[in-house]
């Protein structure tokens, strides 16, 4: 049989420390020490694990050395079936800030494979020439942080000590291979005029498009770190105004423009299924009445989809806009009288279940906490790359899945 392989190669690094220090609106920024939020990977017996006391924190200690990379990608070939048809590189720290990039490229180039990188900010090249390097050595897709097409914007914002080379480097690539721009926006930096010129400007250099993130500057909106706010008195869009500017961009340029919290306006998602009411009918119908618990945003339409499928128990939304990002403090502020025995939490929130039993029982009716399913919809960086099909497929098994989750347990 022959199979088709993805080497993820991990350089390490921190995040804001390895990337020529904080973009102001980093996430990691201002982040502290906080204990453990507990997570779907710890045991039943103990809040904490690997994953959520340091995974999440994206807590390296910094880059590592490229023969500690090198050592490492060759164990992970050792145990890879068939032949690598991509290769990733990732880690905490932004790749163009690796001090030995060239050689890491080089090394990676050798092995005849599409490189990806994951992630960059494009803020530790300062030569040109390098995308050109690159090109050459197999470079076939990379995510690239715009921020803005304006060089001033760059350095004020994102501390890019060369804004005119990585600008130019970015555009050498997107002539070349499939580049996909990033930025968070700051209402009143770079919204309004400059997102349009931005926009002008990816278009016409080819790039593949382009994913809006909304800034984020209180513990509802996302900082789950205690590091609210990142940057004190800077305006933050709502969820609702946010998507119509994003839907508003997709429907002015050729490039496909998305947004996360909200939304991937080509395929509909979050939550495209709703418009497909054949699919819709394909789904089990609710039988059970557990309740289920998520963030403010997806609660309308999961509220919706469950009613259309029967369901008569309560979808609770806590004051957190994204449910993968729920932590136990949303949960006690819920109204304990509004729920039933059973409650079904966000598959990926990061709340122990042990002590969301304790907290969700507080009232002296004992409840069982039950995790729902990982997913039931794609954010606009999973769906960028992605069909529709792929999306509709996605919701139908996380719906698939959360409906017979209600249904085993009541
Ligand atoms: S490049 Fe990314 S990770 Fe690094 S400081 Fe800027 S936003 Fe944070």
């Amino acid at each position: 049989m022959y199979w088709m392989s993805h080497l993820t190669v991990d350089i390490g690094g921190r995040p804001g420390i390895d990337c020529r220090g904080f973009c102001d609106y980093c996430y990691f920024r201002h982040v502290k020490d906080v204990a453990p939020l507990g997570c779907r990977y710890c045991l039943p017996f103990k809040k904490g694990c690997d994953y959520c006391s340091r995974g999440v924190k994206e807590h390296y200690t910094g880059f590592k050395s490229l023969k500690t990379v090198a050592d490492e990608t060759l164990g992970s070939l050792q145990v890879l079936t068939g032949d690598v048809t991509r290769i990733t590189v990732s880690g905490g720290g932004d790749p163009s800030c690796y001090p030995e990039f060239r050689d890491l490229m080089e090394l990676l180039g050798s092995m005849e494979s599409p490189l990806h990188i994951g992630y960059t900010s494009g803020k530790g090249f300062d030569d040109p020439a390098i995308a050109d390097f690159l090109i050459s050595n197999g470079l076939a897709e990379v995510s690239y942080t715009i921020f803005s097409s304006d060089p001033a914007l760059r350095r004020r914002y994102m501390h890019d000590p060369t804004p005119e080379a990585s600008l130019a480097i970015f555009e050498r690539l997107s002539a070349e291979i499939d580049v996909y721009a990033a930025g968070v926006v700051l209402p009143g930096v770079n919204d309004g005029d400059d997102l349009v010129r931005t926009c002008e400007w990816l278009d016409e250099r080819g790039a593949k498009g382009l994913i809006l993130m909304r800034f984020a500057n209180t513990s509802e909106q996302g900082l789950i770190l205690g590091n609210a706010p990142i940057m004190a008195g800077q305006k933050v869009h709502t969820v609702q105004e946010f998507a119509d500017l994003v839907t508003g961009l997709n429907e002015q340029f050729s490039m496909k423009i998305s947004g996360t919290p909200l939304c991937d306006p080509e395929i509909g998602s979050p939550f495209a299924i709703l418009h497909e009411p054949d699919l819709l009918k394909k789904l089990p119908l609710v039988t059970g009445r557990a309740t289920v618990v998520t963030g403010s945003v997806a609660a309308p339409y999961i509220r919706r989809l469950l009613r259309m499928r029967g369901y008569q128990g309560e979808v609770a939304a806590v004051e957190k806009e994204i449910a993968c990002l729920i932590t136990i403090d949303d949960l006690k502020d819920l109204e304990l009288p509004n729920l039933g025995d059973v409650v079904i939490i966000p598959g990926r929130a990061f709340v122990h279940e042990a002590e969301a039993e304790r907290v969700l029982s507080a009232d002296g009716t004992a409840r069982m906490v039950v995790r729902g399913p990982e997913m039931l919809t794609a954010d606009a960086e999973t769906s960028m790359g992605m069909k529709m099909s792929g999306v509709l497929r996605m919701e139908m098994e996380g719906f698939a899945a959360l409906i017979n989750i209600i249904n085993q347990n009541g």
